[in-house]
């Protein structure tokens, strides 16, 4: 049994050594970043059981990620949309 430190850890690092693109661009990327869907509607979209929290991790560019964090609410529709598609869910 993991701890969710351990988890956590894990899927950070399978997220990191799965070379996927870049969420946003799909260009190379190189950062790992954490979503987490904190509106009844994103979590409805991804599927978040009522009374849980889902981690989202999700690779990206160093320039998506600076701009996500310059502005995280633009983007935040976009990083749901692409994992409802994808269905790469990790908890
Ligand atoms: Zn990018």
């Amino acid at each position: 049994m993991m701890t969710d430190t351990e988890c956590i850890r894990a899927t950070i690092e399978a997220v990191a050594g799965s070379g996927r693109p870049c969420l946003l661009c799909g260009g190379a990327s190189c950062i790992v970043a954490c979503f987490v869907p904190d509106t009844p509607q994103y979590r409805a979209a991804l599927g978040v059981p009522a009374g849980k929290a889902r981690l989202m991790f999700y690779s990206v560019c160093a320039r998506c990620a600076a701009a996500v964090q310059a502005d995280p609410g633009r983007f935040e529709p976009a990083i749901v949309e692409a994992f409802t598609a994808t269905r790469a869910r990790v908890h």
